[in-house]
């Protein structure tokens, strides 16, 4: 069902007014983590107003120490509904758990399964039925080959909304936070027909190199872009060290502007 030899024209997913695939490039911006109401509502508006479609927050944290926040829950979707209701932009956050997809499908309009749980086949089952569509993180060190069966997993069960995301694999380079393997996205492109986003956020752990790796992700065809940005990223509760700021991010998105223009 994955595999462009089922669908040979690229799949556009529709929702509201916006398509993604095709031609058109969209940006889902905003925190790591929902953290406050005055926190998300403040990100969503400067997002919004440097172009971006989506607002992105996380409101279940998957998160390396059981110590870490792990997220404000059904508080932290309240105000991404909120935002969305605000400003207009559609919300993707992620969800963890099959037990919540129902809760997390009720306030959002994108369901991301991160990087962990690609191959959590229980929840790729649970939001195969969940009527959204959803953005599908590629496994820190999952091959390509994974990566399209667990896509599959989500369509066999009857969800033709999927998107990839790819957000950088384990490697033995320490400088960055993980390896942005953007050959992914023309590899993708041949074998699927499935839209293609790029986080250049978590693909590199530094926010000085999410602006040329998001360039970088355009001119190999990405469909999209999903970036981590932070009102005060020095105070983030996660993940500020690859968050931009709101300027940063508005810098970016001018020049990216202008390169698709070009493209
Ligand atoms: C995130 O988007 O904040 C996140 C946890 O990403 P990943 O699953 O790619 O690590
Ligand atoms: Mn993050």
């Amino acid at each position: 069902l994955v595999s462009r030899e089922f669908h040979p024209a690229d799949s556009i997913i529709r929702i509201g007014e916006h398509e993604i695939g095709g031609s058109n490039v969209h940006v889902m911006a905003g925190p790591c983590a929902v953290e406050s109401r005055a926190q998300i509502l403040e990100t969503a508006h400067a997002v919004r107003e440097a172009g971006a479609t989506f607002l992105r927050g996380g409101a279940f944290k998957p998160r390396t120490s059981p110590y870490s926040f792990q997220g404000l829950e059904e508080e932290g979707l309240r105000y991404l509904a909120e935002a969305r209701a605000e400003t207009g932009l559609l919300v993707i956050t992620e969800v963890i758990d099959a037990q919540d997809v129902s809760l997390v499908a009720d306030y959002s309009d994108v369901l991301q399964i991160g990087a962990r749980n690609m191959q959590n086949f229980i929840l790729l089952k649970a939001v195969a039925k969940c009527g959204k569509p959803v953005l599908l993180k590629r496994g820190p060190s999952a091959t390509l080959e994974e990566w399209m069966m667990a896509a599959e997993y989500i369509m066999d069960g009857g969800n033709y909304q999927v998107m990839f995301c790819e957000r950088g694999i384990r490697t033995f380079e320490s400088y960055t936070r993980n390896t942005l393997d953007l050959s992914m996205v023309p590899a993708l492109h041949a074998l699927s027909h499935l839209p293609v986003i790029v986080d250049p956020s978590h693909g590199t752990g530094r926010w000085q190199l999410v602006h040329p790796m998001a360039k970088a992700a355009l001119a190999a065809g990405a469909d999209g872009l999903i970036v981590e940005v932070h009102p005060h990223p020095e105070k983030a509760v996660s993940d500020g060290k690859q968050s931009l700021t709101p300027e940063t991010f508005q810098g970016m998105m001018a020049d990216l502007a202008r390169l698709t223009l070009a493209l």
